[in-house]
């Protein structure tokens, strides 16, 4: 058995006096605050969806600040069927980059339900913690939802191991439009999620129409179109085999190319012939996605 430690905001916040739970609470090697490591918070926006609840037993642990002081971890999502099916998607998705998944828990709150509205991928160490709110929210717009937001945050992870993205901005735009191309690059890959764009089209319009248009805020995640062309891209992108660093290169190779709307003449020697001119036949696509000129409805439709 491990040896108890109590951090001072398990004290804090544990109302309950059982041993037991104390000695579960404390076990926890979460139930700390990460404060050496980067996180990640999707920050969330509430959507008008009806979430539905499963009736979870109290227990005494404190998570971190990300979290309400009310919130606690394990290891079980939703049910049964969805933590084998969850937990089997954290390691493809390591497994398609060529690493280890990453610790997985779920985030719960049962006095303040909403407040697990996000996800969040941490760095150190690596971690990623996913809302019971979200998730419900996710699965209610089919299987294939948690598994891209899962995809976008391992994206993070990716990041945090490979000191991406190449390309900086004021804001986080860069970093989460990126774990958005991951995730698109993940869902077309045969040796990943392997989706139809039928089948993904709908899932990458609920988790990325969540783009925020407040561009100068340091946790602006791009806009709903840009988030949609992110994904679009990454999803082509797929169609190949890329290390992290490589998609990386050719992310915002393209990425520049679609939201600036300049146009490079001169490919790069990095960047292989037959990507650049497969994506670039579907340029003019990406950047009306972008625009706003191919609208949620048609970005549903588009097609492999
Ligand atoms: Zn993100």
């Amino acid at each position: 058995m491990k040896k108890l430690k109590f951090s001072r905001y398990n004290t804090m916040f544990c109302t309950v006096a059982s041993l037991a739970l104390l000695a579960s609470c404390s076990s926890n090697d979460e139930a700390q605050m990460d404060e050496s490591g980067l996180a990640v918070s999707e920050g969330f926006a509430l959507s008008g969806d009806d979430l539905i609840f499963n009736d979870f037993t109290a227990q005494c642990s404190y998570v971190d600040g990300n979290w309400s002081s009310t919130a606690y971890l394990n290891t079980t999502m939703i049910n049964t069927t969805q933590t084998n099916f969850i937990y089997a998607q954290n390691t493809k998705i390591a497994n398609v980059f060529g690493q280890a998944a990453v610790t997985l828990k779920m985030v719960h709150d049962n006095s303040n339900v909403n407040s697990t509205y996000n996800a969040i991928s941490y760095s150190n160490p690596k971690k990623i913690y996913f809302g019971e709110a979200i998730y419900v929210a996710a699965l209610a717009k089919g299987q294939i939802v948690p598994a891209m937001i899962l995809a976008h945050e391992f994206g993070h992870q990716l990041q945090y191991t490979y000191n991406l993205p190449s390309k900086k901005e004021s804001t986080a735009r860069p970093n989460e439009l990126e774990a958005d191309g991951f995730a698109g690059y993940y869902m077309r890959k045969p040796t990943g999620y392997n989706a139809t764009w039928e089948q993904a089209g709908p899932g990458f319009e609920f988790a990325y129409a969540i783009g925020d248009n407040n561009t100068t805020s340091a946790g602006h995640h791009g806009t709903p179109p840009q988030r949609r062309s992110a994904a679009r891209l990454g999803w082509y992108l797929g169609n190949y085999d890329l290390s992290a660093s490589d998609f990386d290169y050719n992310f915002f190779y393209y990425y520049d190319n679609v939201l600036s709307g300049s146009y490079r003449t001169t490919t790069p020697e990095r960047i292989d012939p037959k990507i650049d001119a497969f994506i670039k036949s579907k340029m003019s696509e990406l950047r009306k996605i972008q625009s706003g000129e191919i609208s949620a409805e048609e970005f549903i439709n588009l097609g492999n």
